[in-house]
């Protein structure tokens, strides 16, 4: 035990255990377990129609069999680029089952993206919605692509009636048929259902297999693969059951609403719920309105998210009619979580709403406030059990006294193994097991953790160190501030000054010189905000985080220009 590891058990609520023993078990035995003790559980909630346990564990299987008709042999790349759906689900668990490696492609990415990431995992085999199909098509020359599985958003059992159709696929704006295994395109409900006839191929897949390769940025930027093994994601989603202890196997409904090809959704709510034998409440893309009348009808019970969606939520004219009630534990992570928006989401819906922390290289989870614990406002919480943690300096390496202010390294189980195919960037980042996250942080006297900044995002003004969060908190607790974003610009006497993006809630008014009085009486000189732009949105990504890089390479596109 280490004398940091002894400061936060202090801390852990009775409950949860300080170490967990996880057995060495695939993704796929956790599907498998799920439907052998609750088969006709509801698995999936899907724009009004459902699925059991049962029937998902047959579809996994079937889809299967369907990829090894097709060649998928255990270690191919398979790519999966679909919003969160029934097939979304079933090629994940499909695809692992016969040992393939899983990449998660966002359907947003344009073709640059895309091919860079298909060529760089070397994926055979993507799955796609018909809508994305062209852009699919453009790309495959360029990459290893040799099949093509295409599906509609409704097109999957029970519901097609139309399954023996010819596959019609979107091309310069048109509907046109495509003969079936026309160029290796596939249609995903007809495979399905041929495979009926095959048996599943035994295919040895281990714990220690890897299972998937989910592209980021990371510390530092061209998107690369971390590689994650099934025994890092299985014991992301165990340490999430154990952290959320009073969760019953076989009794929640976990709101789908934060991707899946993102692995904080898949994570968090798929290979959790699947854990769980939960219901997964799945929703495509993330709208307010249908995200409120989901959680008033379907009645879930875990709302994982991201800050963005319950700022949204709280904001919605009128919340005030839909019944949030049934909703008892939600994880906020991705981003920091003004302590404004937990108190008036918790307010609104009585259940508990903390904060967490985690990237894509830890499966993502590292950090939480105890869901029925003691919280700290601002704080990630603490590590998970198993989680080693760390402050070093950013510069040096060099291991910090606990209290420091410094960059925040992590150990466990969750941790990659690397990145794929890019020893030199993996050897940056990962040195004995230690994953060095990028994040500025400190842990206080009862082992709680803040992240005060990314260490790029720093801003140094006159020689001061700021960082961003700190002045965006002060932003949002301003009544007439629905979102904040604060970047550094460049000024030619301070080195950088602070520059914060504001959007108003609506029918809101408020003028620079208002908001500049308002940081004044709570922030040092040096970190009050000197210049301030008005917008209707700001740039998020997928999991809806706010991206300052974004804003940034605006700025410096706005100043070549003068
Ligand atoms: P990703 O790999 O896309 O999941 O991004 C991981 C990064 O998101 C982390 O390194 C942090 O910079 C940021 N992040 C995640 N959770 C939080 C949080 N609660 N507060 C502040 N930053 C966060």
């Amino acid at each position: 035990m280490t004398k940091n590891e002894r400061i936060w058990w202090r801390s852990y609520p009775p409950e949860v255990p300080k170490h967990l023993d996880v057995p060495d078990v695939t993704l796929t035995q956790l599907l498998l377990s799920a439907a052998e003790e609750f088969p006709d559980r509801e698995a999936v909630y899907f724009m009004g129609k459902r699925m059991t346990y049962r029937r998902l564990l047959s579809d996994v299987s079937r889809f299967a069999r369907a990829l090894q008709s097709l060649g998928v042999r255990k270690g191919d790349r398979v790519a999966i680029m679909l919003p969160n759906s029934p097939q979304a689900v079933i090629a994940y668990y499909g695809a692992l089952m016969i040992g393939a490696v899983v990449v998660q492609t966002n359907p947003m990415y344009m073709e640059r993206e895309l091919e860079h990431q298909l060529r760089d995992a070397g994926a055979e085999t993507i799955i796609c919605l018909d809508l994305l199909y062209p852009k699919v098509a453009r790309v495959k020359e360029r990459t290893r692509l040799s099949r093509i599985i295409v599906t509609g958003i409704d097109d999957y059992l029970p519901w097609p009636k139309n399954w023996l159709y010819p596959l019609k696929l979107w091309k310069d704006g048109k509907r046109v048929t495509v003969p079936y295994h026309e160029q290796g395109v596939f249609r995903f409900s007809l495979l399905l259902k041929k495979a009926l006839a095959k048996p599943v191929e035994d295919v040895n897949v281990d714990a220690d297999d890897l299972a998937l390769l989910q592209y980021t940025g990371g510390t530092t930027g061209l998107p690369k693969g971390a590689m994650l093994t099934h025994h890092n994601l299985v014991f992301n989603a165990m340490q999430c059951a154990h952290w959320m202890h009073d969760c019953r196997r076989g009794e929640e409904k976990v709101l789908g609403i934060l991707p899946f090809f993102h692995v904080y959704g898949m994570t968090v709510v798929m290979n959790f719920s699947v854990h769980m034998a939960a219901t997964m409440i799945l929703v495509p893309r993330f709208d307010v309105d249908e995200a409120l009348r989901l959680i008033s009808e379907e009645k879930p019970t875990v709302f994982p998210g991201a800050p963005t969606m319950y700022i949204a939520l709280i904001n919605h004219p009128d919340i005030s009619r839909y019944d949030l009630s049934s909703i008892r534990a939600c994880i906020s992570g991705s981003a920091p979580l003004p302590v404004e928006v937990q108190q008036q989401f918790e307010e609104l819906s009585g259940g508990r709403l903390v904060e967490g922390y985690g990237l894509t290289e830890a499966s993502p989870v590292t950090h939480a406030n105890p869901i029925w614990g003691r919280r700290k406002a601002g704080s990630i919480g603490l590590p998970w059990p198993n989680t080693d943690c760390r402050i070093v300096d950013p510069n040096t390496g060099e291991v910090l006294p606990s209290g420091s202010v410094g960059e925040l390294q992590v150990k466990g189980p969750q941790v990659m193994k690397g990145y794929w195919n890019r020893p030199e960037e993996t050897a940056q980042v990962l040195k004995d097991g230690w994953l060095s996250t990028g994040d500025i942080a400190t842990m206080d006297e009862d082992g709680y953790f803040y992240i005060l900044d990314r260490k790029k995002d720093m801003i140094i003004a006159s020689g001061y160190n700021i960082y961003p969060r700190e002045i965006e908190e002060v932003l949002y607790e301003h009544p007439a501030v629905k979102e904040a974003a604060v970047i550094g610009v460049p000024d030619p006497y301070r080195g950088e000054t602070v520059k914060a993006f504001v959007v108003l809630k609506e029918g809101h008014q408020v003028t620079e010189k208002e908001l500049e009085q308002f940081c004044r009486a709570k922030l040092a000189r040096y970190k009050i905000p000197r210049q301030y732009e008005f917008r209707s949105e700001l740039p998020k990504s997928a999991v809806g985080k706010v991206l300052r890089r974004v804003l940034v390479e605006e700025e410096k596109k706005k100043a070549a220009l003068t």
